[in-house]
């Protein structure tokens, strides 16, 4: 079932958005050759607890840390380890959400570690634009495949293939809520995009084929052929006056 939220419970959607947003920047500040993801996890968490907001993947169906930092060929859901050490070249997914006074705010963005090669810098060019492409089809009397369509094809037209054994979702009082907004599909079909509904969009995308595997540890996922793969994400709101994104720092 789909939640419309209020004007009320928008403002403090903003509120939860702007901590997770503020919360990803800080850990984006972080991502140099040497630090292990762990020691950006533990900035993450002390960010988002001295906001009096809790991290709203700690503990989620099991997860044991805040964020969760992906590294090159992994997809989504990497685990911070303090084995986990960046180096130069890396492109590091960072996925962080924060819920404060009743609700969640979701955000994602991959970060360049050091100088990255041509290849990883244009997929993630290409992923982050995807994402605003999506992002610009959320508004009144759309559909979610207008989004996936979107998504989809600036995603194809440079070859690159979007996974879709994951998909965005609603945010609200919940992290995952309905609807599913998938980064594939087709203009016109899906669910009907109504003022009040907030969802977040993240397109990932990978290098090569779109098929992903699931680690042993039941979180950390990989592109199956081992090539890299980028990750952007923002919380959007449905206004009568177009999107509005929940999840910019100021
Ligand atoms: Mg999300």
């Amino acid at each position: 079932m789909v939640i419309l939220k209020t004007a009320r419970e928008l403002k403090a959607m903003r509120n939860a958005g702007i901590i997770s947003s503020r919360a990803l920047r800080e850990a984006g500040k972080a991502v140099e050759p040497g630090v292990s993801t762990l020691e950006i996890d533990t900035i993450v968490r002390n960010y988002i607890e001295k906001q009096g907001a809790t991290p709203s993947f700690l503990g989620y169906g099991g997860f044991p840390a805040s964020a969760c930092i992906s590294v090159n060929n992994v997809v989504i859901h990497g685990i911070p380890s303090k084995k986990t050490i960046l180096k130069r070249g890396d492109i590091v997914s960072i996925d962080v959400g924060a819920y404060f006074e009743g609700y969640h705010g979701d955000n994602a963005w991959t970060f360049a570690c050091g100088e990255v090669s041509e290849e990883a810098q244009a997929l993630m060019n290409a992923t982050r634009e995807s994402l605003f492409e999506g992002i610009r089809q959320a508004k009144p009397g759309a559909r979610t495949g207008d989004i996936g369509s979107a998504v989809q094809g600036y995603v194809e037209a440079r070859s690159y293939s979007v996974v879709r054994d994951f998909v965005g979702h609603g945010v609200g009082a919940k992290l995952h809520e309905d609807p599913s907004v998938p980064n594939y599909g087709t203009q016109g079909h899906g669910v009907r995009l109504l003022p009040g509904m907030v969802i977040a969009i993240e397109p990932m995308v990978n290098q090569g084929s779109a098929k992903v595997r699931v680690l042993d540890d039941g979180w950390t996922t990989v592109t199956a052929d081992g090539k890299l793969s980028a990750h952007f994400e923002h919380t959007v709101a449905i206004t009568p006056d177009g999107p509005v994104i929940m999840t910019l720092p100021d």
